[in-house]
């Protein structure tokens, strides 16, 4: 990547994004693409661009989802850029080569054959509005620059090390705009109960969410079992929905959750085999560390064998916080902007993309979806205006 060199004196640009990563690619690319006389900088925080990215999938960038809203234009725009796709489970999208690394390596060849400027390690400080005409001030690194129109796409605030801190939430505000509680989701869920037993262990099952005895969400998946509660993709999208009340602390709210792990959901016991297990002979049904489990908790009364079974109750103590989430909750207020564009209904030429506006989904690629098709709708507004 050829960086370019701003050098010390006021440079001006038609579009400058602020953040490389996602959906901050995916604008510059829709917009150079569309207008190629449009000149456009990216400053990312980073020495490189698009970390969260790279590690994204476990390494291997779930990047889209088939069920997604909008995901014919974003397989569109990935096909584009020379990504071709790989389908999973549940329509879940990869690139053929499951590389997050190759995805980001790609993106930035194209933005650099499309003659877009390109400077890392910048942390834009702040977005002003001139005060007398159109336009912005953008400053970072004791530069001034100058932009007719401005993308802010800094991502949520979650995995500081990868780049997103929140700063974005900081130049939303001071324009003007409204911002949402910011909420860690997507995250581990510590629980009360001893986990000594099942710490380490992996486990096909099926999650049911309770909220004051009622049923609230069912997840199927692997759940992970960590020394403090459990994790995996299965608990993560169960941890959106441990939420809160405005009048009540985060500890009584989570009093009035308990999750539900059914080991065997999708198999039916003849008399034999409930007898063996009722004797704590599981076989090969469960994994050791879990019949384990299920023995201590039933603590020799048979009959709670099969509860425990089908249905081991976990009480979530809290959930993980940003260091482990892997998305935000919250964000700019979507009522001020025009959601078709990203433009802000409050500050011409201001536009938004990506994480920081306040949309979380599940996982399962509907977050980049998000990210790609928000930033792909930014960069075409910006070059049709
Ligand atoms: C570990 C992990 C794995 C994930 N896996 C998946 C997955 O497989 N599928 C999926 O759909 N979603 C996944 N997500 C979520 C997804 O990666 C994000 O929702 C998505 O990257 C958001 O895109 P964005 O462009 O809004 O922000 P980001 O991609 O986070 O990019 C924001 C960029 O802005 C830069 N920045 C921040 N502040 C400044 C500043 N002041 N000045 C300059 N630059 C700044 C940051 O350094 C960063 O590079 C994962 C998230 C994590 C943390």
């Amino acid at each position: 990547m050829k960086e370019v060199n701003l050098g010390e004196h006021m440079r001006k640009y038609d579009l400058i994004i602020v953040g490389g990563g996602a959906s901050a690619m995916a604008a510059a690319i829709s917009a150079k693409k569309i207008n190629a006389g449009l000149s456009v900088l990216m400053l990312e925080k980073l020495d490189v661009l698009g970390k969260k990215v790279a590690a994204s999938g476990n390494g291997r960038c779930n990047i889209s989802n088939l069920n997604a809203f909008g995901a014919p234009l974003v397989i569109d725009f990935l096909k584009g850029c020379n990504i071709p796709l790989r389908e999973s489970e549940e329509g879940r999208l990869y690139p053929y080569n499951e590389d997050a690394r190759s995805v980001v390596k790609v993106m930035t060849e194209k933005l650099c054959d499309l003659g877009i400027d390109i400077k890392p390690g910048v942390r834009v400080e702040s977005v002003e509005r001139k005060p007398e005409e159109d336009g912005f001030f953008v400053r970072g690194n004791g530069m001034e620059l100058e932009a007719a129109v401005v993308i802010i796409a800094t991502g949520g605030k979650s995995m500081a090390n990868l780049g997103t801190t929140g700063d974005g939430y900081v130049m939303a505000r001071s324009l003007g705009h409204r911002v949402n509680p910011l909420i860690p989701v997507l995250a581990p869920v510590e629980v009360y109960e001893d986990m000594g037993r099942l710490a380490g262990v992996r486990a096909k099952a099926k999650l049911t969410l309770f909220k004051d005895g009622r049923e609230l969400v069912i997840e199927n998946g692997e759940v992970q079992f960590t020394n403090k509660g459990l994790s995996g993709i299965c608990v993560f999208n169960i941890s959106r929905f441990l939420t809160k009340d405005a009048d009540e602390s985060i500890a009584e709210a989570l009093g009035r959750y308990s999750i539900a792990v059914n080991y065997i959901p999708d198999l039916t016991l003849d008399e034999e085999e409930l007898a063996l297990c009722e004797e704590g002979q599981f076989g090969a049904l469960v994994k050791e560390a879990v019949g384990a489990e299920i023995l201590a908790r039933s603590g020799g009364r048979a009959e709670e064998i099969p509860v425990n079974l089908r249905a081991m109750k976990f009480s979530p103590k809290r959930v993980e916080g940003w260091n482990r989430a892997q998305l935000t909750r919250g964000g700019v207020d979507l009522r001020e902007i025009n959601e078709e564009t990203g433009e802000s209904k409050l500050v011409k030429g201001l536009y938004f993309c990506g994480e920081i506006l306040d949309r979380d989904f599940p996982c399962g690629g509907y977050n980049l979806n998000h990210a790609w098709l928000t930033g792909i709708k930014a960069g075409r507004a910006v070059a049709n205006d």
